[in-house]
């Protein structure tokens, strides 16, 4: 809708894993057990891919910041670029849905590339990040009132329309 491209430090690591570059192999790993790649890595990649040019006229930050130093740094290279969020969007479900959802796309992507961490304990434990080092996010964004909370339970189109809604799409 805007024409903007949507970055995600998930999709740009496992492009690295698959072309084995030295970032890509050490991220392999932690990726698999599901805990958080290094504050430095993430922030190194976001700040590289905000200096493409496709990314001048905005953009979509898909999975970071995931911790509050994240957050800090994207504050301060948006200061640097003369840039700023227009908003944050956090879209809710409940811990069993997720686990449901993402067993559901490990079958639909058996064989084609199927994503390594998308199992039963490896959910568990991402879960278990997201609420110690990803949910502290939550408040610190509304705090900026920046933050839009979707229900992430309702049916895909209805979800689609709450995000375009809160980034007034
Ligand atoms: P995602 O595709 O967003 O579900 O991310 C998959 C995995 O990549 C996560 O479980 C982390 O291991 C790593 N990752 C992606 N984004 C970040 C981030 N912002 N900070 C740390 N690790 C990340």
């Amino acid at each position: 809708a805007f024409g903007i491209p949507q970055l995600s430090t998930g999709d740009i690591l496992r492009a690295a894993i698959r072309a084995r570059t030295p970032m890509g192999l050490e991220a392999e790993a932690v990726m698999d057990r599901g805990d958080l790649v290094s504050d430095e890595v993430v922030n190194g990649i976001v700040s590289e891919r905000l200096d493409q040019e496709d990314a001048r006229k905005g953009f979509i930050l898909d999975g970071y910041p995931r911790t509050i130093p994240q957050a800090e740094a994207l504050d301060q290279m948006l200061v640097e670029k003369g840039m700023a969020l227009d908003a944050v969007v956090e879209i809710t479900a409940d811990a069993d849905t997720l686990t449901r959802r993402i067993v559901n796309r490990a079958k639909e992507n058996a064989g084609a590339g199927a994503r390594a961490d998308d199992n039963e304990d490896v959910i568990r434990n991402r879960l278990a990040v997201y609420r110690e080092q990803t949910a502290p996010l939550v408040e610190h964004y509304r705090q900026k009132g920046l933050l839009r909370t979707v229900d992430g339970m309702a049916p895909v189109e209805q979800v689609a329309a709450a995000i375009s809604k809160a980034v007034g799409a």
